[in-house]
């Protein structure tokens, strides 16, 4: 079965305990920074970044809002990074648990082209053009162990499991949720392994929070080409 997350940013403090545990697991460097007079921190992903708890604040409603979004890969069921790559020693999905892993290879490929495929604005590039992301922790899950983010997430906001035991879980959430936030919605759960509950419309959070309209149908195309090419060569050649 394969894995999935379940983020509901409705119980998310913004304590930041999941952007730290990751950067603690994958021995990330912390980054230079400077007051922007907002509470986000960093400014952005980053090649030592894979995590990022998003901070708006918006008056909606009549009433001002923390909007936190616990930013990260989605690790897409259809990965549009990964059908731009076309590089499976470079982009790879990992069959048991669906994680999108990147590899060094990545250090060869087109980066501005699977940077722009990608709908959630995720990959970042270092200096050496390779390519990073978050890894869905992939030596913790395949030892038995939660993410490291899940792992430290005080509030219930971060879960992580078996897919179809995450999708209930997500839709028990959005039904509870609903009661207090009638804008309540599940973040494309059918596109994506990592499922984000927002209270509110999704652009208020981030620019790139929900894919923008037809972002998969070029990714399922393509891909339905490569399954017919074998058969359109057979008609081409009886032809
Ligand atoms: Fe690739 Fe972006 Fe999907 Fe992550 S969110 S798997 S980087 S396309
Ligand atoms: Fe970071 Fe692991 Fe969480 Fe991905 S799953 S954001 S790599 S801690
Ligand atoms: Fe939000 Fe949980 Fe991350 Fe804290 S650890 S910022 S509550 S998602």
């Amino acid at each position: 079965m394969s894995k999935s997350f379940f983020i509901d940013t409705t119980l998310c403090t913004a304590c930041r305990g999941c952007q730290v545990a990751c950067k603690q697991w994958h021995d990330l460097p912390a980054e230079q920074t400077v007051n922007r007079g907002g509470y986000q921190n960093p400014a952005d992903l980053s090649f030592d970044t894979y995590k990022l708890v998003r901070m708006e604040e918006d008056f909606i409603d009549g009433r001002l809002r923390w909007l936190f979004f616990p930013d990260q890969c989605r690790h897409c069921l259809e990965p549009p990074c990964q059908d731009t790559a076309g590089e499976p020693t470079a982009i790879f999905t990992d069959a048991p648990t669906g994680a999108v892993i990147y590899t060094a290879n990545t250090a060869g490929l087109n980066a501005a082209e699977i940077i722009e495929s990608c709908p959630y604005n995720i990959p970042r590039q270092s200096s050496d053009g390779t390519l990073a992301k978050c890894d869905m922790c992939l030596d913790r899950v395949q030892n038995g162990l939660q993410p490291a983010c899940v792992k430290v997430c005080p509030t219930g906001a971060m879960n992580f499991g078996d897919r179809d035991n995450i999708l209930d879980l997500a839709n028990k959430h959005l039904a509870i949720a609903r009661k207090k936030y009638p804008k309540a919605r599940l973040l494309d759960p059918a596109d994506v392994r990592v499922i984000y509950l927002t209270g509110f419309d999704p652009d208020k959070y981030h620019k790139f929070a929900v894919a923008a309209n037809g972002a998969f149908d070029m990714t399922r195309q393509m891909a339905l080409k490569r399954m017919l090419r074998p058969f359109t060569g057979q008609v081409s050649r009886l032809g």
